[in-house]
């Protein structure tokens, strides 16, 4: 593999957000910002899984929309995130520019079939690497952990301090979860209410139409970040959730290669930067210790 560097700085601008679950990532994006990505001029083995997606000059993507910090969509409909930059840092090692990333959506239940059907290269959407996934499709990473908890209404008035509080309660979460998928096994007289996107969850609490929702921490920090008159954090969490990037299974080469992207971008500081500007901008909270990737 020959690899010759050169640097591309990208201008990124901030743009004015809006609807609820957009109000954190404008107060954080709302002002002009510089991303320098560097992007490499590589070349691949030919027939590995890397050289065919640079011939086809676009690396697909799904991401979440809708969830502040880690994936979502500015008024151009271009997803922001920790999420989306861990995918330029991908990109940008591929040879690829980020105008030649194509974002999809994918909401928690969709996003084996994803990657099952060919639909996307991989998927950075705040994904757990769990055994059941692994049945189905691969992990790179680890690259950040997060934990379950629970979001309330300010002043907590149903007094909720962890997932024992939920019996008799109402509580949102997402179908294809780990969290929705926990309540309704370890905690089954909790009243699970599901949609396709913790969004809905959020507008279904501030509505008064649930308890609580239940999901990662750092998704609801950013939740709470966006409307903190309307939401709190229990901040009890209560499960470990190490998010992967999702592969069709069996592309063990690009497995491979973003486990050393992911190794690389821990060392060189560039992983911190992009929480810095990212989660960590929205939730004012340093980057955290990197995760160890697990080359199963
Ligand atoms: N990390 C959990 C999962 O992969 C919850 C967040 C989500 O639904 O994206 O299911």
């Amino acid at each position: 593999m020959r690899i010759t560097r050169y640097a591309a700085t990208l201008a990124a601008f901030g743009v004015v957000l809006t609807g609820c679950a957009s109000e954190a990532g404008n107060q954080a994006q709302q002002e002009a910002e510089e991303t320098t990505a560097e992007v490499e001029e590589v070349e691949f083995e030919p027939g590995s899984t890397m050289a065919e997606i640079v011939e086809a000059g676009e690396l697909r993507v799904g991401t979440k929309i809708d969830q502040p910090g880690f994936g979502l969509a500015n008024t151009a409909g271009d997803p922001e995130g920790f999420d989306v930059e861990m995918a330029k840092f991908i990109a940008a090692k591929m040879g690829l520019t980020e105008d030649q990333i194509t974002f999809t959506e994918t909401v928690s239940a969709n996003r084996e079939p994803f990657l099952q059907n060919g639909q996307v290269d991989m998927v950075v959407a705040t994904y757990t690497i769990n055994d059941t996934r692994k049945q189905v499709v691969d992990f790179a990473g680890p690259y950040y952990e997060a934990g379950q908890d629970i979001m309330v209404a300010a002043g907590n008035p149903e007094k909720i301090e962890g997932p024992e509080d939920l019996a008799g309660k109402s509580v949102c979460s997402v179908e294809g979860s780990t969290p929705a998928e926990n309540i309704r096994t370890n905690y089954p007289e909790a009243e699970l209410v599901l949609y396709d996107a913790y969004s809905k969850c959020a507008d279904d609490l501030r509505n008064g139409n649930v308890d609580a929702v239940t999901t990662d921490n750092v998704i609801l920090t950013g939740f709470v970040a966006g409307d903190p008159e309307a939401f709190e954090l229990v901040g009890n969490p209560f499960t470990k959730e190490p998010y992967g990037i999702g592969l069709p299974k069996g592309q063990d080469d690009f497995r491979d290669f973003i486990n050393d992207v992911l190794e690389e971008s821990f060392e060189d500081g560039t992983w911190a930067e992009a929480w810095d500007k990212t989660a960590g901008a929205i939730t004012n909270t340093e980057a955290p210790e990197p995760p160890k990737v697990d080359r199963y």
